[in-house]
Formats: C-alpha cells, sequence, structure tokens
C-alpha cells in the first residue's frame, strides 16, 4: 500500500478482465468475443484511414460515426455519445450520470466492472438479487417503502448469466422511475432481444449503452456508444472533454462508420452465432448440463455433478479456455463464448470425455 496514495485508490477493488492468452493453438472461448471476424468494408476502411492520415488528429466531436448511428437507430447526432469501447462509454455514465448520493441498484450477480466503478467515484451500492433462477424481477427496481435509487444500471441480457428481460419489463422500471437515471447496458442484445435504444425518446431518463465488441466483432477496435436524451448526453461529453476530448482515433472512426454502414453483413454474422449458440444449448443439455436460456454470444451453464473449477481447468488441458467466477451462487457455472461450429463441437467432444459419456 504506497503512502502516495490517494484515499480513493486503497478503496478500489482492481477489476480482473477474462484471461487474454498468448498462445494461439488455444479454442478461445472465456470473453465473449465474436467468431467471425468484422464486416470485410470496415477492415478495408481501416486500411484506408492508414497513411498520411494518420499525421492528423481525428475529428474530435465524430460527426460521422454519429450521424451514421443517429440514423440506424432513427435519432438525432446529439442523442449520441462514441467512446472507446463501452467501458469508457459506461464510465463516463458512472461519472456524469449516476452518482446522486444516493445509491446505484444493479443486480447482485452481473457485470463486474460496475462495483469497481462505484468505488473509483463515491457511489454507494445497492445489490438486488436476482431470483432463484437468476431472472431480474422487476418490481425489485421500482421505488419501495420510501426507499427509491440514485439511479439503475443491468446488462440486457444479463451477464453473465445471458438472461434477457423484455422490452415490456424494461420499459415498466424505466417508467417507474422518472426521477432517476436507467442505463440498460445492451453489450449483448443483438443477438437475440429488442434494443430500448427504440424507448428513448420517449423516457428522457433511459441511457442505452451498445459496443462494437461482440455483434460487429471489433473488440480490438474499442469502440462503444450511448443513446439517450440530448440532456444526459450533453452531460456525458462534458466529462469526456474535461479528459480528453478525442473519443476515438482515426482508424476506430472509419472502422466503426463502414461497419454500421454494412448492416446485412451485421445482421447474418449475428444469425449464424445466434443459430450455433441455440445448437451449443441443445447438446450441451443432452449432456446433463443446466444451460440458463441465453439470448447473448455466451451460455452460462452448470453440471449436477461436477465441479465449475474443476470443469473449466479440465478443459484447460484440452486446450479450451472458458471463463469460471469464484462467486457466490455462481461458481457451479462456466460460462461459455459461442465459438464457431467447428470450435464447439471440439468443446462437446472434451466435455463428453471429461464426464466419461
Ligand atoms: N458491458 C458488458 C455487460 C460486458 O460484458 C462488456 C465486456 N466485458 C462490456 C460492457 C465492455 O465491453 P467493451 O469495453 O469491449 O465495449
Amino acid at each position: 500500500m504506497s503512502r502516495f496514495w490517494s484515499a480513493v485508490v486503497h478503496g478500489l477493488t482492481p477489476y480482473v478482465p477474462g484471461e487474454q492468452p498468448k498462445l494461439d493453438n488455444l479454442i478461445k472461448l472465456n470473453t465473449n468475443e465474436h467468431p467471425y471476424g468484422p464486416s470485410p468494408r470496415a477492415l478495408d476502411a481501416i486500411r484506408a484511414a492508414t497513411g498520411d492520415g494518420l499525421r492528423l488528429y481525428p475529428d474530435p466531436n465524430a460527426d460521422a460515426l454519429k450521424a451514421v448511428l443517429a440514423r440506424r437507430h432513427g435519432l438525432q447526432p446529439r442523442q449520441i455519445f462514441v467512446g472507446n469501447g463501452s467501458d469508457e462509454v459506461l464510465a463516463h455514465a458512472f461519472m456524469a450520470l449516476l452518482n446522486h448520493g444516493r445509491p446505484l441498484w444493479f443486480p447482485d450477480i452481473t457485470y463486474s466492472f460496475y462495483p469497481v466503478y462505484c468505488g473509483l467515484y463515491g457511489i454507494e451500492q445497492r445489490a438486488v438479487p436476482l431470483t432463484d433462477d437468476f431472472s431480474i424481477r422487476t418490481e425489485d427496481y421500482l421505488p419501495q417503502g420510501g426507499e427509491r435509487p440514485g439511479a439503475i444500471i443491468f446488462p440486457n441480457p444479463n451477464a453473465p448469466t445471458g438472461r434477457l428481460l423484455s422490452l415490456a419489463e424494461v420499459e415498466r422500471i424505466v417508467a417507474g422511475n422518472p426521477d432517476a437515471v436507467v442505463l440498460v447496458d445492451e453489450a449483448y442484445i443483438d443477438f437475440g432481444g429488442d434494443s430500448a435504444i427504440t424507448l428513448v425518446d420517449k423516457h428522457p431518463n433511459l441511457l442505452v449503452v451498445h459496443t462494437f465488441s461482440k455483434s460487429r466483432s471489433l473488440a480490438g477496435l474499442r469502440v462503444g456508444f450511448a443513446a439517450g436524451h440530448a440532456d444526459l448526453i450533453e452531460g456525458m461529453e462534458r466529462v469526456k472533454n474535461s479528459f480528453n476530448s478525442y473519443p476515438l482515433d482515426r482508424l476506430a472512426l472509419a472502422g466503426a462508420v463502414a461497419s454500421v454502414e454494412d448492416e446485412d453483413f451485421f445482421r447474418e454474422s449475428c444469425r449464424k452465432v445466434i443459430t450455433t449458440r441455440d445448437a451449443l444449448v441443445g447438446r450441451m443439455r443432452a449432456l446433463g448440463f443446466e444451460v440458463l436460456p441465453s439470448a447473448a454470444n455466451f451460455v452460462f451453464a452448470r453440471h449436477p455433478r461436477r465441479d465449475g473449477a474443476e470443469l473449466t481447468a479440465e478443459l484447460r488441458k484440452r486446450a479450451i479456455i472458458v471463463r469460471h467466477f469464484k462467486a457466490p451462487r455462481i461458481d457451479q457455472f462456466m460460462r461459455i463464448t459461442v465459438g464457431t461450429d467447428e470450435q464447439c463441437t471440439v468443446l462437446v467432444d472434451a466435455l463428453k470425455d471429461i464426464l466419461g459419456s
């Protein structure tokens, strides 16, 4: 513990991201990347953006990207905020919008970054338990007995469970808390849910965050965005401009714009992952796994007779990396990213071998 650290640093719990192994003969199913790669038009645009243009600063307002995103989602560009991956977008939202001196409510099993941001920004937290079947119960997020949230955040589908809350239920939470910002983190929404972006014009307290890391297969480019009322976006822009007024570099801007413009590729590549996921769920259930219903590009599964950590270690011996969380209620589970059909077959064969079935 350094005596030179400020008080807030002592209270921080470092976020532990999924392992990024350096070996390339591994089947990497641990951090929910998309197996098939980005749109070829995005790659062409990134290549075209290298060269002399890199001498120049990028557009500090990211106008071209905001314009294509706004058009795609039927919004105005001033309703869009962009950043270096959705983690950075979330960080700006925590700073600008979720810090009201009253607790931030979020599910007790959820994206592990939220408590880290709370520590960083000194935000009081309230972890709302998921139900026995690992769902979010809408009623638990409505003001109760004089208690009301300072703000609310949850992923939809939730992570790492993969369970989806219907758009109608999301809207009940948003409408039931008109004085609190409700942030819906839709990192995985393109794999089977209806986005709440369609509701932002109706609810000035709703902010929806998306990433290019999953459904657009551009995790390495680091692009994310938020959509909401222009007032929420302006708050986040103020925070951004106090840190670094260049949200994205030139390569990221070029690649992201081209990715959004290639809608057919996007839809088809999501469809492929969904088909593979549904087949994987069936094959794992046939092996005796309990697999939660997934609307994401990963499955969350446990075996009634085998330990989650042990299964994870056995898979690793067979060069397959999946994610295990050492946390209450979920330490029997593995979170497995949906890979290619071939990778999923290798995975299922390895599980059969481990289970001796
Ligand atoms: N939200 C959720 C729920 C996630 O699982 C992730 C990925 N770890 C992120 C946000 C952040 O993704 P990125 O920073 O790559 O956009």
